[in-house]
């Protein structure tokens, strides 16, 4: 992995789009949820205002933007409201994509995650790690103070389920299938585009496959993902804006 100053102008000769994780890359990590009974809290993070004029210089010239998270439609929609007509949305880790307000769907989980959801809530209801769901179309993410052996256990007994923790919460999720990289896959048919002109950013587990579906991988946390180039998840600047500073230096 290099740093990311040795990117070259070279290097991005190829990339007609980026795309960028959210949480620890484009604002800072963690997402605050509280549940009690049936009311669920949830504290949304805003996109900053450098970051939405760096989003739209790089539209400027001539850049696509995808933004890719484990989170839903309608929080991402929040966050990024200013600069929705200059961006792609795929959301809940590659399941489906939102473009200036058509929705492509990448894949059906309904079968697949309907009977693990009321294990997971009977599990929860005995918890106190647990903090809560959030709320999520086709995964199930369960906010937990700290990695609970019963959440996994839960998840491991169901053929073709696997979790992800990132360090907040787990997401349920279709083994392989519902990955980053399916909905990079798909979004690059939308835009027609090819690996080599693909560049993406991510700092977390679940982002190991979207990295590895992309011609420039940027890794944001060294010790969770690899790529091509890594950016310090240290100082001031986030990730994500280290790499727009850069790319707006070589272009
Ligand atoms: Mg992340």
């Amino acid at each position: 992995m290099l740093p990311l100053d040795q990117m070259s102008r070279k290097d991005i000769s190829r990339i007609k789009m980026i795309v960028f994780d959210v949480d620890g890359v484009l604002v800072p990590r963690g997402t605050k949820i509280k549940q009690v009974g049936h009311t669920t809290t949830l504290q949304t993070k805003v996109i900053s205002k450098k970051q939405i004029e760096q989003i739209k210089a790089l539209n400027k010239k001539g850049f696509l933007i995808n933004i890719s998270s484990g989170r839903g439609l309608y929080m991402l929609q929040e966050m990024f409201r200013e600069i929705l007509p200059f961006v792609s949305l795929t959301y809940e880790c590659g399941s489906a994509t939102w473009y200036r307000g058509k929705i492509y769907q990448h894949i059906n989980s309904f079968e697949r995650l309907r009977k693990v959801f009321p294990k997971l809530q009977r599990v929860a209801d005995k918890n106190k790690n647990v903090k809560g769901f959030e709320p999520k179309e086709f995964i199930i993410t369960v906010h937990c103070k700290r990695k609970l052996k019963e959440i996994e256990k839960t998840v491991k007994k169901e053929k073709g389920l696997t979790t992800h923790w990132n360090g907040e919460a787990y997401d349920v999720l279709i083994t392989k299938d519902q990955t980053k990289a399916l909905g990079l896959k798909q979004a690059m048919k939308i835009f027609k585009l090819r690996k080599e002109n693909v560049m993406a950013i991510g700092d977390n587990y679940n982002d190991h496959e979207l990295l590895g579906a992309s011609g420039i991988p940027i890794s944001a946390d060294k010790s969770r993902v690899k790529g091509k180039f890594y950016v310090s998840l240290r100082g001031k600047f986030l990730p994500a804006d280290k790499l727009m500073q850069r790319i707006l230096e070589l272009k």
